[in-house]
């Protein structure tokens, strides 16, 4: 089995909620940038897109930062529709998807290009500057947060770099608003063209 093979696979046994032609997506918009960038996804759950987007950035001697707070979205505390009982922590009962994260990016042997930040994503954008070829918006879906995000870190994102969200849905039955919102901001700004659309994932890059 090739070292992708090998990544996809497990991707695939990680929990989440990332279809793989989206994965195979984000693996796609990655493996087209330079060699040696920053990249950045706010919403590191389990690892999954983390795998996916890693496997391109081990190729390219990337640096995947890989941000969230770990304790869940709104819709994954309990009594929502993506509560998931085996990732409460006993100890406080409050989600913890840390170790999961943690487990998942090891078994894959991609700690040298996948780095934990774990922490709210208001926090670290106040203290982090570094040009970003890269980034995924799949952190919270609430307005407030979703907004936060695209206002603090979309301006890090350098002329071709990619920016790919997830989430994105034009037909409000299927999803909320906000992370489509953010994707009609982007490119309605004039300052991203898309490129391409799998699934509710889109990829745009800064032109
Ligand atoms: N990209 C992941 C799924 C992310 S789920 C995958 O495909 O596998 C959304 C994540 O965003 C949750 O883990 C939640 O803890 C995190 N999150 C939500 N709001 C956040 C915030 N303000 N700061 C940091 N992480 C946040
Ligand atoms: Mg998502």
């Amino acid at each position: 089995m090739s070292r992708l093979e090998e990544l996809f696979t497990l991707a695939g046994q990680v929990k989440g909620f990332m279809p793989p032609e989206e994965g195979r997506a984000l693996y796609d918009a990655g493996i087209t940038q330079r060699r040696g960038g920053t990249w950045l996804e706010i919403g590191a759950w389990c690892a999954k897109s983390a795998i996916y987007l890693g496997a391109a950035a081990e190729q390219l001697d990337c640096v995947l930062f890989s941000l969230d707070h770990h304790h869940g979205s709104e819709e994954n505390q309990r009594g929502w529709e993506y509560f998931d009982e085996e990732l409460v922590d006993p100890l406080d009962g409050r989600l913890n998807t840390l170790p999961h994260w943690q487990r998942n990016i090891s078994r894959a042997r991609l700690e040298d290009a996948v780095v934990g930040l774990v922490g709210s994503s208001q926090v670290v954008a106040a203290h982090f500057s570094t040009p970003l070829d890269v980034l995924f918006i799949d952190g919270g879906h609430g307005h407030d947060v979703a907004w936060d995000d695209y206002r603090a870190w979309v301006p890090q994102i350098v002329v071709g770099g990619s920016l790919l969200i997830h989430d994105v849905f034009e037909d409000p039955s299927q999803g909320g608003r906000p992370p489509y919102e953010i994707y009609l901001a982007a490119l309605t700004s004039g300052d991203f063209s898309q490129r391409t659309a799998q699934g509710s994932l889109r990829w745009l890059i800064r032109i």
